[in-house]
């Protein structure tokens, strides 16, 4: 059985990657899972999707522990934990990230035993955008596992996106054909592990919900301030960039930000707590002055490098 993951961003099309490929197997005569998890269910979070194919019926259910094959759409989100990119690779497993970051960096970077494999970014594309990530990792990983043929992987592009129209199809297409020649190199080197045994389960690492008495068994996930744990800032794909040349401390933004992520600084200009962020641009918008940009956490990320572009409220 082939056990592949995809991960991604909510927006960057996991879920139609693992659709294109779940298709492509059952055109070529497999049986197939194909299903995704959302989490927070919202644009920029992370998300994955997974899909099972075999040539006997399937008989594992649940998210994928051990993958033969992970496929990352977007490198940021590698090294968050909470997204699970890394859960469960091992020797045997592939991991394929669409980046700009050389082979040899990730795996200094990483250092696991899985072999890694970057699939590179088309020029000019924009990294937050990432159109056709999930088409382009479906083909890939078609052709990685050595089984599939280009025509089961366009039957399936072609079936899975015919709703977006001839012209979206087409270019969908491109891609598809643009990614397995890429990887002509690697084909037939993801391989199927032995099915799971008794033996190789693992308990769930279970969460401990510590609750009130039963007479108001209210578990405390429930109770007020609790929100400060979960780091919304990981799912930003832009964050709010607030010049205090053009700021005319009206306190808009902070009414407006529905996290509650900014607030006023000692000098009453507003400043925006990152760790919580989510990148949801109402404070962009509802500005009166247009003195919050938006601006990509990639050239954010690298103006952060740039000492005198460091940090919140820089200088326009
Ligand atoms: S983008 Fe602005 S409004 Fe949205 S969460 Fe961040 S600070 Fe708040
Ligand atoms: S809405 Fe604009 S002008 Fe008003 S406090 Fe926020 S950044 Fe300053």
């Amino acid at each position: 059985m082939y056990r592949i993951r995809f991960h991604g961003r909510g927006g960057q099309g996991m879920k139609t990657a693992s659709r294109i490929l779940g298709t492509a197997f059952f055109r070529a005569g497999f049986e197939v899972q194909d299903a995704p998890r959302y989490g927070a269910e919202r644009r920029g979070a992370p998300v994955f999707a997974y899909v099972r194919a075999d040539r006997a019926p399937i008989f594992e259910r649940g998210v994928i522990l051990r993958p033969d094959l992970v496929l990352v759409a977007d490198d940021t989100i590698v090294p968050v934990p909470g997204a699970g990119v890394l859960a469960g690779l091992d020797g045997h497993s592939i991991l394929v990230i669409a980046s700009d970051t050389p082979e040899d960096v990730w795996r200094s970077r990483l250092k696991i035993p899985a072999r890694i494999v970057v699939i590179p970014l088309p020029e000019g594309e924009d990294a937050a955008e990432r159109r056709h990530v999930g088409v382009r990792l479906a083909a890939a990983a078609a052709r990685l596992t050595g089984v599939l043929g280009l025509g089961d992987v366009k039957g399936a592009v072609e079936e899975e996106l015919k709703r977006l129209g001839p012209e979206a199809t087409a270019e969908n297409l491109n891609n598809a054909e643009v990614a397995w020649q890429w990887a002509v190199p690697h084909e037939g080197l993801v391989s199927e592990r032995p099915a799971m045994s008794v033996a190789d389960y693992e308990r769930p690492q279970w969460v401990d919900l510590h609750a009130e008495d039963t007479a108001r068994s209210a578990p405390i996930i429930r109770g007020e301030a609790t929100s400060v744990e979960v780091r919304t800032g990981l799912w930003r794909v832009y964050r709010p960039v607030i010049s205090h040349d053009h700021c005319v401390k009206c306190g808009l933004c902070m009414a407006y930000c529905p996290d509650g992520a900014i607030t006023p600084n000692a000098q009453g200009f507003p400043e925006v707590d990152l760790e919580h962020c989510k990148g949801c641009m109402i404070c962009v918008a509802q500005c009166p002055v247009h003195a919050i940009a938006a601006v990509s956490e990639a050239d954010a990320r690298e103006k952060e490098t740039q000492p005198s572009l460091a940090g919140q409220g820089e200088k326009a």
